[in-house]
């Protein structure tokens, strides 16, 4: 199973979603989590950045590097990281234009695919080769949405993309779901939120909801994941209910 995090908006949860998603099912089984974001946020969350010597930019420029040369461990038991660095960005151009560039992240994991149980890829804010790389090499995909008032905004660019993705290159694509994140349950209008994604997305809006949560903000900052760093903080409830529901699903 693999799950690709994505959102074109920017901050909207995308990356803590992933790296505590992916510290839940490593308590499940082997995970790895696939850094794609030029801003190597996920990578930064596990690990310290100087340490990267190799990234997913080599195995997806160069031929020399295979996928297994660039995993590292993490300090989470069971979940292994295929980190990003800056590099990445340039990588959106190099693809563009070659006929095999929206199947390179795919083709590069083949092999990889079946050392894991759980595979997850967060990806930068954009919709941009990247992303479809990630789209086109997974399962499944799961949107995180902030609750906020402009919450749906682009949302509609986002699944016209899954949309595409599905049609051609790869019809094994399904939308896991939709979680909301950063909720504030006090306001009113957070309820409005609540109920105009969730009129929009019927039941693939998870019933689990992210609520805000200063500890989520704060773990990564320790490389740890919310399991640890704050295990009975509503962050660590919250997400390891998403990813319950995320297995139960898919
Ligand atoms: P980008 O598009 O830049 O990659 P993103 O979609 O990956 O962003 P995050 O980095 O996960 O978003 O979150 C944006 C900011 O909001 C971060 O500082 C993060 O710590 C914080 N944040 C995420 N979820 C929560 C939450 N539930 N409660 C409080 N803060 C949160
Ligand atoms: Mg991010």
């Amino acid at each position: 199973m693999i799950i690709t995090v994505a959102n074109q908006k920017g901050g909207v949860g995308k990356t803590t979603t992933t790296i505590n998603l992916a510290a839940a099912c490593a308590n499940k089984g082997r995970t790895l989590l696939i850094d794609l974001d030029p801003q190597a946020n996920s990578t930064m969350s596990y690990v310290d950045a100087r340490s990267v010597t190799k990234s997913m930019y080599d195995v997806l420029v160069s031929e020399e590097l295979d996928f297994p040369d660039v995993i590292i461990e993490t300090p989470v038991p069971n979940l292994f990281l295929a980190p990003s660095r800056i590099a990445l960005a340039k990588l959106e151009s190099k693809l563009i234009g070659d006929l095999d560039g929206p199947f390179r992240l795919k083709d590069r994991l083949k092999n990889t695919v079946n050392e894991y149980d759980y595979i997850f890829i967060d990806t930068p804010p954009t919709l941009g080769m990247i992303t479809v790389n990630a789209l086109v090499a997974s399962t499944h995909v799961l949107v995180p949405i902030q609750s906020s008032y402009f919450a749906l905004e682009g949302t509609d660019d986002l699944l016209e993309t899954i949309e595409k993705i599905k049609a051609r290159p790869n019809p094994n694509l399904q939308l896991a779901g939709v979680v909301i994140t950063m909720h504030d349950k006090r306001t009113t209008l957070a309820k409005d939120i609540h109920d105009q994604i969730g009129h929009v997305f019927g039941d693939r809006l998870f019933n689990t909801v992210i609520t805000k949560s200063i500890r989520l903000e704060e773990s990564p900052a320790y490389k740890e994941s919310i399991f640890t760093f704050a295990p009975k903080s509503s962050g660590a409830m919250e997400y390891y209910s998403l990813s319950e529901e995320l297995l139960s699903r898919v």
